[in-house]
């Protein structure tokens, strides 16, 4: 029916793949600073980004 993405979750959108590849993100956790390929963004919100050991914070901002 669609060639959307599946949803990850409720209230979540997906950060396309070009956007994450395109910009160097930093892990937004404090004091972490490592490569944060994992986007959290709500609609019409600038994304909160987390590395693997902290995209559980991600979820703060859903
Ligand atoms: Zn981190």
């Amino acid at each position: 029916m669609s060639d959307e993405p599946a949803r990850l979750a409720e209230g979540m959108t997906a950060v396309p793949r070009e956007r994450q590849r395109a910009e160097n993100h930093v892990c937004e956790h404090g004091g972490c600073g490592l490569r944060a390929p994992f986007g959290f963004a709500r609609p019409k919100q600038k994304p909160h980004w987390f590395c693997l050991a902290h995209r559980a914070d991600g979820d703060l901002y859903l």
